[in-house]
């Protein structure tokens, strides 16, 4: 049966070549197996390593992330990008402590209905933690799949995921579950990449469709592409007079959600309107500074820095919950997207030097 002398090829090759010491292999428990999948979620698992022990250091279990605050769990995250993935992690963490009495679900259903866990990351942590017989379908075994088997159209679309699940169903054996998924990711990652796949090497070459179609580079189809304006905001950095920064608590929704930036406003809005309403202090100086830009999964943003120096110390700080006074050089423990933690070094670098350079 073709099923299982795809298995058989595929387990024969991972058991020589497959990644058998992953730290999340080592003691595979659903907690271990989830926080990885979820970090492995648009990120290559060379970067997701030294995360994911800094990670486990500090929250070791289900119970200490669900006791952690948000901030924390968001400032472990930092640079990993797409934070909702950690706010997940953490009500998922939450929800589990609240509604399970701390277990983790061990059926796929239950598992599916919390938050971040669709269903491919939750066949991978009940069959590598525990064996059980559920197919997955990440990135890299949607774009083994396609190829292997030719499957047009854009992986994204509803008809062709449901013809890639059926297929990932039909060829997952009961025995050696947890094998093959790894398996099938793990070629994904070092073999059938999505650039120049290395074919002479693979297993599946004797069955691949796209490769006897010389056609690998057509599969699987990419995203039909939006033209998506880039999005322009000015980035205030407001300085007190004691050289302090200004950061802002972002909205739980929304790009860089629950995390510290700050204070964004449109470009036609004014920097000392915003000071005077919400800080209730007048400008002495702007500096418009080199604008900078991020790229997002589906826009781009473009950042104008405009540094603002008070002249006075603000007497009231409107939503002070949502507002704190930083060092630039030491931002403390909160969570910072990567490009504003970058801003950050570069405005504290450029403070020291100024503070050397001051008459003594
Ligand atoms: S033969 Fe090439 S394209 Fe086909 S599955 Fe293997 S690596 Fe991917």
């Amino acid at each position: 049966m073709f099923a299982d002398d795809f298995a058989r090829r595929l387990l024969a090759w991972f058991d020589h070549h497959g990644r058998h010491d992953l730290p999340w292999q080592r003691e595979a428990t659903p907690y271990r197996v989830w926080i990885s999948e979820i970090m492995l979620q648009q990120t290559q698992v060379a970067v997701v390593v030294p995360y994911f022990e800094r990670f486990m250091a500090r929250f070791p279990d289900l119970a200490s992330l669900a006791a952690a605050d948000l901030d924390e769990v968001l400032h472990r995250w930092s640079g990993l990008g797409y934070y909702a993935r950690a706010r997940h992690l953490h009500r998922t963490a939450r929800l589990i402590v609240a509604d399970h009495q701390g277990r983790f679900p061990q059926r796929i259903e239950a598992l599916e209905a919390l938050p971040g866990i669709g269903r491919s990351t939750a066949g991978a942590i009940l069959s590598l933690a525990l064996g059980q017989h559920h197919p997955i379908l990440d990135g890299n075994c949607k774009r083994v799949l396609a190829r292997c088997f030719a499957i047009s159209g854009w992986p994204g679309h509803s008809a062709v995921l449901a013809r890639l699940w059926a297929l990932a169903e039909a060829l997952t054996p009961v025995a050696r579950v947890a094998a093959f998924n790894q398996a099938m990711m793990d070629l994904g990652a070092t073999l059938c990449t999505r650039a120049k796949p290395a074919c002479q090497a693979c297993p599946l070459a004797e069955r691949c469709q796209a490769l006897a179609r010389d056609a690998v580079s057509t599969y699987p189809a990419p995203k039909p592409r939006k033209q998506t304006p880039p999005r322009a905001v000015q980035l205030l950095l407001i300085r007190d007079p004691d050289d302090r920064l200004l950061l802002q608590r972002r909205p739980p929704v929304g790009i860089w959600g629950g995390l510290w930036t700050p204070p964004e406003i449109g470009l036609e809005e004014s920097a000392e309107a915003w000071c005077r309403a919400r800080l209730d202090a007048s400008v002495l100086h702007l500096e418009k500074r080199p604008s900078r830009r991020h790229t997002f999964s589906h826009f781009q943003l473009e950042m104008r820095p405009v540094q603002v120096r008070l002249a006075t110390q603000p007497t009231r700080v409107a939503d002070e919950a949502a507002m704190t006074w930083i060092e630039p050089a030491a931002p403390g423990d909160l969570g910072l997207p990567a490009p504003i933690a970058r801003l950050l070094t570069e405005l504290g670098a450029e403070t020291a030097i100024a503070r050397q350079e001051e008459p003594g």
